[in-house]
């Protein structure tokens, strides 16, 4: 028997592990069976692509057994095993470079701070935790000679020889007073549900069994061997070997769904980054979707080992309806949290899946209409808010976004409209700040209807934020018309005119009006209502300015619209030779609400309008 001493940093990490993961215990488990499994894969590997190894049946195995009398808990496997060399080398050093700088990245607050480390996958020295000794007894693969490893995880381990049937490595970890919780069929069931399901190897748990003779007596117990993880890492399936039933009862597993996803996206990625992902669209979306607390849906893997299904990062959160899994070949295992949303990796593979995503998107807008007539229903929203925080994506998501329209029923693209635009029209035009029915009766659309010119009905409320924001689809201004600066393809000879002419008009209603208005301006929207208001170009829409006050943002000024006015109606007509006060201030007033009525706006006064009114109708 020889006597080493550990690796200094081997000592910090015990300390730190045992004294930081208390609260998370149960992930020792997760590390011994991710060691079991990569052995597994190690010997996997060889079997194939090694004659020397040729002889060796893979008939591979992971088994956890337990004896609550005996205070131990056992993981052991038929993978790859070691030697002496690896003994010292992997269970008395630190081999794992990402450990060591995770170690000397983490400041001494960080250390500290439990949670913080709770999110590392830590290895083998987190069974500490529940151990207060560990014995490892481990054959290599192609050697005779079997090792017994073994420490109480202080400063010291010791090795020598020992027995094993065949290649392999038992872990026997002898439970503390902490640990024994662990020695409990359920509990360990548990645990390999929640982390290791998806490990591709068979997981078996032996237990004891009681058993009764006729009479209900207890007449002993027998041991039973069970089968407790799915042992099918599905994505890691190729999409032949696979049917729609295997990928939909996958997602109702993950996603915690009775229904059917709307679709589903697997692709795996070789080359320079290895990685697998899955992704699904749900056919309704998530209940939390809104919820500044909404449980985001994408679980990492690392080499099929559960990381982590708490990072929002892993998607853009415009995407927070996917439900699914990234499962990367080149992520460390005790990749922290803090490091996750800087890594490289998987930036890339976030990319990557965002690309990939909106390809599959529009694929189901070009081949599949019913499928995305529902995609639409469901997700319009979402992708708008992409336009406005995914710059890099912004083009393919204009192609994807819905709206209203003043010339067609139900949804159309901005590449329809563009596509029924005129000839010589020069801009895209949209109308915001209300419902469907209020905007298509504005009476803003009145010229645009008359010159055949569509008009985008855009009766989200997020479309006010974003639609601005984006400003341009392919060589097209999006204008909106209730803006001033909209309207000049509109504009005629004739109008300037009538402006002149009516210049007098418009100053007697200016002047009425103050400080209600920003300006008076003959129109050239408007064919029959006699009034409408606009936005100043960079002014927001007085819906919009509503909107926020009504969110709570008190600060927001009141915004002073602009009053257009039709120089045909007779109502202005009729201001033309009046110069009584009284009069003037009352077709002013009702010239303003009844614009800002139509527009859903409230107005300040109701009773001072009503009664304004009524002395018109007198008259
Ligand atoms: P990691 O798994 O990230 O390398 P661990 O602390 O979990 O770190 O394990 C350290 C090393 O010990 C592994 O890299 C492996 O070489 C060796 N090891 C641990 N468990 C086993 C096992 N069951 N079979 C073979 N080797 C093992
Ligand atoms: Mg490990």
């Amino acid at each position: 028997m020889s006597q080493h001493q550990f690796q200094t940093e081997v000592s910090q990490l015990l300390h730190l592990i045992i004294h930081s993961l208390y609260s998370n215990r149960e992930i020792f488990l997760r590390e011994l069976v991710s060691n079991a499994s990569d052995a597994l894969d190690k010997l996997k590997y060889l079997t194939v692509a090694n004659d020397a190894y040729k002889g060796i049946v893979f008939d591979p195995r992971i088994d956890i057994s337990f004896s609550k009398q005996e205070k131990t808990l056992t993981v052991s496997d038929n993978g790859i095993g070691m030697n002496e060399t690896d003994l010292i080398e992997s269970l008395g050093t630190i081999a794992r470079s990402g450990t060591r700088a995770f170690l000397e990245q983490l400041s001494a607050e960080a250390r500290k701070d439990s949670n913080l480390i709770g999110q590392f996958g830590v290895g083998f020295y987190s069974a500490f935790m529940v151990a207060d000794r560990i014995e490892v007894i481990t054959r290599k693969a192609g050697e005779e000679a079997a090792w017994k490893w073994s420490s109480d995880g202080k400063e010291t381990y010791t090795i020598e020889p020992a027995q094993r049937d065949s290649q392999g490595t038992t872990v026997i970890l002898h439970l503390n007073e902490e640990g024994l919780e662990f020695a409990n069929r359920w509990t360990i069931e548990e645990i390999i549900k929640k982390y290791s399901n998806h490990v591709a190897f068979p997981i078996y748990l032996t237990y004891e069994e009681k058993e009764y003779d006729k009479d209900g007596k207890e007449k002993g117990s027998k041991a039973k061997t069970e089968r407790i993880n799915a042992a099918t890492a599905i994505w890691r399936q190729s999409k032949n070997e696979l049917k729609e039933e295997d990928y939909h009862e996958f997602y109702k597993q993950i996603a915690h769904d009775s229904d059917d996803p709307l679709f589903y996206v697997h692709t795996k990625a070789e080359g320079t980054l290895e990685y697998i992902t899955l992704f699904y669209v749900p056919k309704k979306a998530p209940f939390d979707m809104y919820h500044a607390d909404y449980k985001p849906g994408v679980k990492l893997y690392v080499k099929r080992v559960f990381i982590t299904d708490d990072d929002k990062e892993l998607l853009p959160t415009w995407l927070r309806f996917i439900r699914g899994i990234i499962d990367s070949e080149d992520l460390p295992l005790n990749v922290s949290r803090e490091i996750l949303q800087q890594n490289r990796i998987l930036q890339n593979i976030r990319n990557a899946s965002v690309k990939k995503l909106l390809a599959e998107f529009k694929a189901l807008a070009d081949n599949n209409k019913e499928k995305w007539e529902t995609f639409i229903s469901q997700y319009n929203r979402p992708l708008k808010e992409g336009l406005y925080q995914d710059y890099s994506n912004r083009e393919a998501l204009l192609e994807l976004v819905r709206f209203k329209s003043s010339a067609v029923e139900g949804w159309t693209s901005l590449a329809d409209y563009v596509s029924r635009m005129k000839s010589d029209q020069k801009a895209i035009y949209y109308i915001t700040g209300g419902d469907e029915k209020t905007l298509k009766a504005s009476p803003l659309l009145e010229a645009y209807r008359a010159k055949g010119i569509e008009v985008l009905i855009m009766d989200d409320e997020i479309d006010d934020i974003v639609i601005p924001a984006v400003g341009r689809y392919k060589d097209y201004d999006l204008k909106a018309v209730n803006r001033a600066g909209a309207d000049e393809e509109l504009g005629t000879e004739k109008d300037k005119d009538q402006e002149k002419a009516l210049k007098p008009v418009l100053e007697k209603i200016k002047k009425a009006l103050g400080s209600q208005v920003k300006d008076v301006k003959l129109s050239r929207r408007l064919q029959e209502s006699p009034s409408c208001i606009v936005a100043d170009e960079h002014d927001p829409s007085i819906q919009f300015a509503q909107l926020l006050k009504a969110m709570g943002q008190t600060e927001i000024p009141d915004i002073q619209p602009i009053l257009e006015v039709n120089g045909n109606h007779p109502l202005v007509q009729s201001l033309k030779d009046r110069d009584d006060e009284e009069y003037i201030a009352d077709v002013a007033t009702v010239l303003l609400d009844q614009a800002l009525l139509v527009e859903g706006v409230k107005l300040k006064d109701p009773a001072d309008f009503v009664k304004r009114l009524n002395r018109l109708l007198v008259k």
